[in-house]
């Protein structure tokens, strides 16, 4: 055996080192919720004719934690493996909520956990929310992904009406990158689909991502979907997308996750304007 391969055998961590590693963080986590160390940014949706800010979606972050693990991408999975994610997804609807209020201009899109959403009462939970804080349930928006409806395909069925008939906006995220989005699309009436940013930057490669963006804007449309574009990073992009009809452009070109005061000063690409 190569030197190299014993390297790796000593430093790579073994299953109890992970698990121990994971749990640590889960706790740090469940700290930093109960000394409300964490927070919310907001990144804009433009709408892709006008340019205007027409939502803004809240994700969560975790200040003063170093490292991979302060975010999101990392530490809401481990949330979702030790059941701490209830309690985040709470928290982060309820913060939600108050900058709702705070405002009451533009809707703001909250992400809620499969998990979460599975849970018996969470439409009740959404209602009652919305009820204490007087907030009109048309300014909620609720994002989540298809792995919700995988299993449990009636709870979250009836959930999803639920909450559509309270006049709460749900829209599929990560639209393309499941095992079957499409099928997903006959059984549940979403009010629109983001479509992965990784659509968005295949369009550097040629006609075939710009073709399969287009049918993809296409079918959202044609089953009566508003569409989004996660991760436009480019003017280019931005442009065309524009050009295939696409209802409204998110990502770091129109505008990077900040705090809710930045939200209405931000820079557009030039060609929307
Ligand atoms: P997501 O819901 O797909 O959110 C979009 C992610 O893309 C965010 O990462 C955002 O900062 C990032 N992003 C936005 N524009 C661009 C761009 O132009 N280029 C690139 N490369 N990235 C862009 P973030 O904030 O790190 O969140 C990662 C994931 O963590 C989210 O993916 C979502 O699944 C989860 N998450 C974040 N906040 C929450 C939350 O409050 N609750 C739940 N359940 N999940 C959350
Ligand atoms: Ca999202
Ligand atoms: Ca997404
Ligand atoms: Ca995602």
């Amino acid at each position: 055996k190569s030197d190299k391969q014993n390297r790796f055998h000593v430093y790579s961590p073994t299953m109890d080192e992970t698990l121990r590693l994971r749990h640590t963080i889960s706790l740090e986590l469940d700290r930093a919720l109960s000394e409300n160390q964490l927070k919310l940014v907001y990144q804009p949706l433009v709408c892709a004719r006008t340019g205007k800010v027409m939502s803004a979606e809240a994700l969560m972050r975790w200040p003063g934690k170093e490292g991979q693990a302060g975010s999101p991408g990392i530490f809401i999975p481990i949330a979702e493996e030790t059941g701490l994610i209830s309690r985040l997804g709470e928290w982060a609807l309820d913060q939600a909520m108050l900058e709702i209020k705070r405002q009451r201009t533009i809707p703001i899109a909250v992400n809620v956990s499969p998990i979460q959403f599975r849970v018996d009462g969470f439409a009740d939970s959404v209602e009652a929310a919305l009820e204490r804080h007087g907030v009109d349930p048309s300014l909620l928006h609720i994002e989540i992904t298809e792995g919700v409806l995988i299993s449990h395909t009636d709870e979250a069925q009836r959930t999803m009406k639920r909450l559509r008939d309270m006049g709460v906006l749900v829209m599929l995220d990560d639209f393309g990158t499941g095992y079957s989005s499409l099928s997903y699309l006959q059984q549940f009436e979403f009010d629109g689909l983001k479509i992965d940013r990784a659509f968005i930057q295949q369009l550097e490669f040629g006609p075939t991502g710009r073709q399969l963006l287009k049918s993809i804007i296409a079918l959202g449309h044609s089953l009566n979907m508003k569409v989004v574009a996660e991760g436009v990073e480019t003017e280019d992009q931005a442009a065309i997308l524009q050009l295939l009809s696409c209802d409204f452009l998110q990502g770091y070109a129109l505008g990077r996750p900040d705090a809710a005061d930045k939200l209405h000063s931000v820079t557009r690409p030039s060609e929307l304007l």
